[in-house]
């Protein structure tokens, strides 16, 4: 599907040139229309395998190889999930993944943050300012994010933590209206309500293609130095999956127009 993440979103209220907001169907539409305006083609397939030994670089699908001098990689990345049904059918719903993306849409509202690392903190951390009340589930009985976001989170009246517990189910019909939770220790099984459950427990990036001919990191990252170069040249990375800290599309953006600029260059070098 053209678009991505952004295309699953309603309502874009950060990106540049929108003052009043854009869904994120027309912000795609948009895009695709003015890169098709430069001569883009688009194909909707999936990219099977590729060739990135020798020029031109080869991206398959399935038997057919489509042959470039240069290869940008865009794949993105996806969020880990609970495994849950109902987490999947209330994304956008009162299910997301993003404080700095949808926390304005809480304000005075009770929200449930999942995961317990930096990231979750940080986002638990970022709907205080919106949040009436804000809720850290976490699987373990300590964090495992940094000492000074810990003690941000701790000292955060608006934060309050259940330890050792996972959530089992996300409530709600047509919107979030509260988790379902176990403790792991005492088999406690219970129900908050809230408006809002933030998954916070991690991210995966889409590079198992690319394993094998491209150097990735132990979790999965395609190593990349100058932000977009990777371990071959010719090859650039952008975007999210490539991004362990923003993920935006704004960010999203302005790395492809590095990795774009840095493709420009590199083919008038060539020759
Ligand atoms: C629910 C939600 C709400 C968000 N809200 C906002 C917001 O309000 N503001 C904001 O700035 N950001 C928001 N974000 C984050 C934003 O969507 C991302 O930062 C942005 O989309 C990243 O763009 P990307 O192109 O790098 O990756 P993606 O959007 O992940 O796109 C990657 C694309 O590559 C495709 N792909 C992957 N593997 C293959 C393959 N093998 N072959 C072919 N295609 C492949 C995928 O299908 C996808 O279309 C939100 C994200 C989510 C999930």
């Amino acid at each position: 599907m053209v678009g991505g993440q952004i295309a699953l979103t309603y309502q874009v209220d950060n990106y540049p040139g929108f003052p009043d907001g854009i869904t994120g169907p027309e912000l795609v539409d948009l895009m695709k229309r003015q890169a098709e305006g430069f001569g883009a083609e688009f194909l909707e397939e999936e990219a099977t395998g590729v060739i990135l030994g020798s020029t031109p670089f080869g991206v398959l699908v399935d038997e057919t190889e489509y042959q470039g001098r240069s290869v940008i990689i865009a794949t993105g990345s996806k969020n880990r999930s609970l495994g849950l049904e109902s987490e999947e059918r209330l994304m956008g719903r009162g299910v997301f993944v993003c404080a700095t993306c949808d926390a304005l849409l809480y304000e005075g509202k009770r929200v449930v943050v999942v995961g317990g690392g930096d990231s979750a903190v940080q986002e638990a951390l970022d709907l205080t300012r919106f949040a009436k009340e804000v809720y850290l589930v976490h699987r373990r009985d300590r964090l495992s994010a940094c000492k000074c976001l810990t003690d941000r989170a701790s000292q955060d009246e608006k934060i309050k933590f259940i330890w050792n517990t996972t959530v089992t189910e996300i409530l709600g019909e047509k919107k979030v209206e509260g988790v379902r939770l176990s403790n792991q220790e005492t088999g406690n099984v219970w129900t908050l309500e809230c408006d809002g459950v933030l998954l916070a427990i991690g991210w995966i990036p889409n590079t198992e293609i690319f394993r094998g001919q491209l150097d990735v990191d132990e979790r999965g990252y395609i190593t990349s130095t100058n932000g977009v170069d990777t371990s071959r040249a010719g090859v650039y990375v952008c975007g999210d999956l490539n991004d362990r800290r923003y993920r935006q599309v704004v960010t999203a953006c302005g790395s492809g127009c590095m990795a774009a600029l840095e493709v420009e260059r590199y083919l008038a070098e060539k020759g």
